[in-house]
């Protein structure tokens, strides 16, 4: 299996694109009402999922446009974590009695699913973290700090989340490493052109996103990969807004690393994986030391459990690890093809509304073929923190700020953007509401 994603050249839609006045003249979004065509149109093939999430029999009247965020959780993962706790919550891999041992085999079930999942080789090679932060801190902690020395180089892109910059810079002031950053054109696609020019001899690690959780770009990883390993270089992937939306293979892409959380695909809080390549983890020191870690201590030594055990120090979070194995689960039974399909329709949808609005300005390709279901925009006159409350009043969650993509917004030149992101519990009625919203921040502001 491939990877679906593939970084085709933009066809339209440039960054800060406006809609012109003229375009904008007459823009109408059509009433907010369930339609036939809700049905059967727009790949809503998904959207009776909706009835799998507690939240909305709770609040009926909720769109929820902040997925890059956290998702919602559907009720098979809420109950798998209830169960745990309730019929056979016990401590994992110590217990010889029969609870403890059925944990263990729910919490190493779920590393199998992801195992799974993701096309890994092996079940060693998939790490319970916390989530996609601490899997980055691992890399560049653990494996940086063995592996980079003085003067050796780091790229990362602009596109990167906080979590995929702040580990590298801690490690490389450690070290004494250099840290290049790849651009984006106006539009935020990668100048991968540039790379190139980029990558030397002292390059030891390409960390980048796959996805922008700022402005849904999906990067071209596969060619990236391969010329970083064409110089010996080794590749981290953020996956953390890819892994939930679209079908990924480890093994395809070749990377070394790659580190997802388990709460922004219908997931709990407090887990994450860190995949990397067997041989690699093999010859990695461990990142903290106790518990599971280790085999046997004495007064002056310690050595280390097997992979991947040696990277998980203390009791796992293991209702959490339970319950992410259940959304992979869940997840693998709608089909993440599926899941992409419909969202590049909300999103084609959401753009065809917001590009006709004269005053709102996109920012990302603008294109589904290489953006996934992450749609940032601006209101002329408007702060993003307004466009979000505004949004409230009619139960529509949008997020906005700088999405912890500081580096981006430097690039665009401006301070934050209104972000709306769809999984595959909305709808083309939720696209039509956020259109509507849009248009109800103008008229206040007008
Ligand atoms: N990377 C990307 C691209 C993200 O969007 C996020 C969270 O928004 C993270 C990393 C960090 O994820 P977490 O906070 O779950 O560790």
């Amino acid at each position: 299996m491939a990877t679906l994603i593939q970084n085709r050249s933009a066809s339209s839609g440039l960054v800060g694109s406006r809609a012109s006045a003229t375009k904008g003249r007459g823009v109408s979004v059509r009433p907010v009402q369930r339609t036939a065509s809700d049905r059967t149109r727009g790949g809503n093939v998904v959207s009776p999922r909706r009835k799998d999430f507690p939240i909305f029999q709770e609040r009926p009247e909720l769109v929820y446009l902040d997925s890059a965020a956290t998702s919602l959780k559907p009720k098979c993962v809420i109950d798998a974590v209830a169960d745990y706790y309730g019929k056979y919550s016990a401590n994992v891999h110590r217990g010889i009695y029969r609870l403890s041992e059925e944990a263990t085999a729910a919490y190493e079930g779920a590393r199998k699913t992801i195992q799974q999942f993701i096309g890994a080789k092996s079940e060693k090679e998939i790490i319970f973290t916390r989530g996609a932060t601490e899997a980055i801190n691992l890399v560049a902690q653990g494996w940086g700090s063995q592996y980079l020395k003085s003067g050796d180089e780091i790229i990362l892109t602009v596109l990167e989340h906080h979590s995929n910059i702040v580990p590298w810079q801690m490690v490389a002031k450690k070290k004494n490493c250099v840290i290049k950053y790849l651009d984006v054109d106006d539009r935020g696609v990668l100048k991968t052109d540039q790379l190139s020019k980029l990558l030397t001899r002292r390059t030891k690690i390409i960390a980048l996103t796959h996805v922008s959780n700022g402005i849904g770009v999906i990067n071209p990883l596969k060619p990236i990969i391969q010329k970083a390993h064409a110089i010996g270089a080794k590749v981290l992937v953020d996956a953390a807004q890819s892994t939930p939306h679209s079908p990924l293979d480890v093994q395809y892409l070749d990377c070394d690393f790659l580190a997802f959380s388990g709460h922004k695909m219908c997931g709990p809080t407090g887990i994450g994986v860190l995949y990397a390549k067997e041989k690699i983890l093999q010859e990695m020191e461990p990142f903290l030391g106790g518990g599971d870690m280790i085999l046997e201590v004495t007064k002056t030594n310690s050595t280390w459990n097997e992979i991947p055990w040696k990277f998980e120090a203390g009791t796992p979070p293991i209702a959490e690890a339970i319950g992410l194995g259940a959304a992979l689960v869940y997840l693998r039974e709608i089909g993440m093809s599926t899941i992409r399909t419909h969202e590049k329709k909300l999103l084609a949808h959401a753009l065809e509304l917001l590009q006709k609005i004269p005053g709102v300005t996109l920012y990302g390709p603008c294109d589904p073929e290489i953006q996934a279901g992450v749609l940032s925009f601006g209101i002329d006159g408007v702060h993003p923190h307004d466009i979000a409350s505004i949004f409230d009043e009619d139960n529509i969650a949008i997020r906005a700020g700088h999405h912890c993509n500081m580096l981006l917004m430097e690039r665009f030149g401006i301070p934050a953007t209104a972000r709306a992101s769809f999984y595959l519990y909305n709808t083309e009625t939720d696209v039509e509401k956020l259109a509507q919203a849009v248009l109800k921040v103008k008229k206040i502001f007008s």
